[in-house]
């Protein structure tokens, strides 16, 4: 197996052309935009991301970590910011890890330039694909008037939520596929470096501003500037359908996000002009295909994106799929990907499902004295147990636990918590010695 076809070269297809070129093979990536280093990068899609220690992980195993370290900036908790004003700090982890903002555009360039710079790689824009003929393992472009037909050993499918190649798988027998759009869409408004160019919110934290059906979420950039970006539902009276004016965006902000207002001087342009885009879930099943076709990244497991894990775990994706080479080789290729849908499809589908439980956690929840007074006992628990307890945000953006271990894990926490805040006087006892040894009795008993 020698011939690697990439269709897509956004972030795991360019990671993945990466780490594949390094390993020797001959790889081909065509990609349907123009080069995102010579024109302006695919506007209407967010323009920041979060690393997380997947992602982290991904990049070490490619050995480019370093690379990466110099275009991110850390955020080690969540800035919550009421109706009133008010702001409250709550540290993500024990140990003061932090989770990394990135910016798209400046993460997909520089994977393309490391992967274009191996001599084994070579990267095509403008070069749509149409169609996948697994009998043959080829895949088909249109390259503006010209086609393209490319045969490989191996096709991957790394041309995200619309993907042309699992579109073909669809219309393959006994291949399954769901895709469901939310109610809730986004806006993004960008929040400036105030004039002598220091960050106008603290830089350390990733800010949210929770209003149960709705909010606001500020991710910070390398100029100290901010993304803002307003998650809401498309209907009711401040639904984003009936708000399409910079005048309804201001009228919106002065309602709910006041102590934002001050900090975007151009509110009312960025509102009218900025898109609004709509967020859908896709699952499939499996993500291969004739044993010469794989999905990998939002091709596979699209996702809302409320946990900031859409692209780690695409990039785990692909490690995982590296690893898996690395163990069998690939005179094999039916077994490794088989295996590969094996351990991922559980891992795509759970992630999915933890992203749309945070939607309701980050816009609703961190709102509620009752999860603040969760997070602190389970703070407590992790801090003085840390061998027993790793709270399910923890486990998802601090270690490589399978999503689908996590979100179990995070369940059986749900059920024991659900007991623990249920005890008589637990807003005042919450810090005891006595609750601390209730959450272990229950961790054996619900073990
Ligand atoms: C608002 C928002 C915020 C997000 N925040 C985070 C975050 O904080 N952290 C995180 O981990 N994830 C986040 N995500 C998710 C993340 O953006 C995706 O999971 C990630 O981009 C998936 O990478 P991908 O390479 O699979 O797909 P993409 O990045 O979408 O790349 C697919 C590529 O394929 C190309 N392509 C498509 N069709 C074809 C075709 N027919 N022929 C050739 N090329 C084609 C596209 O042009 C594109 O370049 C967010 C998503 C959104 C919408």
């Amino acid at each position: 197996m020698k011939k690697v076809l990439i269709v897509g070269a956004g972030l795991a297809g360019s990671y993945m052309a990466y780490a594949m070129g390094k390993k020797g093979y001959e790889v081909s990536v065509l990609e349907k935009r123009p080069d995102p280093r010579k024109t302006n990068y695919g506007s209407g899609r967010s323009i920041n991301l979060v690393v997380s220690h997947r992602g982290w992980t991904a990049f070490a195993y490619a050995g480019i970590e370093e690379a990466i370290r110099k275009i991110v900036v850390p955020a080690y908790g969540r800035q919550i910011h009421d109706l009133e004003g008010n702001e409250t700090f709550f540290q993500y982890n024990i140990e003061g890890k932090a989770i990394h903002s990135i910016s798209r555009s400046e993460l997909n360039k520089t994977l393309v330039e490391l992967a274009e710079a191996l001599p084994n790689v070579s990267v095509t824009f403008d070069a749509f694909c149409e169609h996948v003929d697994f009998s043959t393992g080829t895949a088909h472009f249109s390259i503006g008037q010209e086609t393209l037909s490319i045969q490989a050993d191996l096709i991957v499918g790394a041309d995200g939520a619309g993907s042309a190649v699992r579109g073909a798988m669809m219309k393959q027998p006994r291949f399954n596929y769901s895709q469901d759009f939310i109610d809730s869409g986004y806006k993004e408004v960008h929040i400036p470096a105030a004039e002598d160019g220091s960050p106008q919110l603290n830089i350390d934290a990733l800010h949210i501003w929770p209003r149960r059906e709705f909010m606001l979420m500020g991710l910070a950039n390398t100029d100290n500037g901010f993304t803002g970006t307003v998650f809401a539902p498309f209907d009711g009276e401040y639904g984003l359908d009936h708000l399409p004016t910079g005048k309804d965006g201001l009228r919106y902000f002065e309602k709910y996000f006041k102590d934002a207002i001050p900090l975007i001087p151009d509110l009312e342009e960025q509102w009218e002009n900025n898109p609004t885009s709509a967020l859908a879930c896709i699952r499939c099943n499996p993500y291969h295909w004739a044993g010469n076709t794989m999905l990998i990244g939002d091709a596979a497991h699209a996702t809302v994106p409320f946990y900031g894990e859409g692209m780690n775990g695409s990039l785990e994706d692909v490690r995982v799929f590296l690893e898996l080479l690395d163990e069998h080789g690939d005179s094999d290729m039916n077994a490794v990907l088989d295996r590969y849908t094996e351990l991922r499809v559980p891992a795509g589908n759970a992630l999915v499902d933890l992203s749309l439980r945070n939607f309701i956690e980050m816009r609703d929840l961190v709102a509620d004295p009752s999860f603040q007074l969760r997070k602190r006992i389970e703070q407590k628990v992790q801090k003085n147990h840390p061998d027993k307890w790793t709270p399910l945000y923890t486990q998802v953006k601090f270690t490589n636990i399978p999503y689908h271990d996590a979100k179990a894990e995070g369940e059986r926490h749900d059920r024991i918590m659900a007991q623990i805040l249920a005890i008589d006087g637990i807003e005042e006892r919450w810090d005891s010695d006595e609750v601390e040894q209730e959450v272990l009795r229950l961790l054996t008993e619900m073990a």
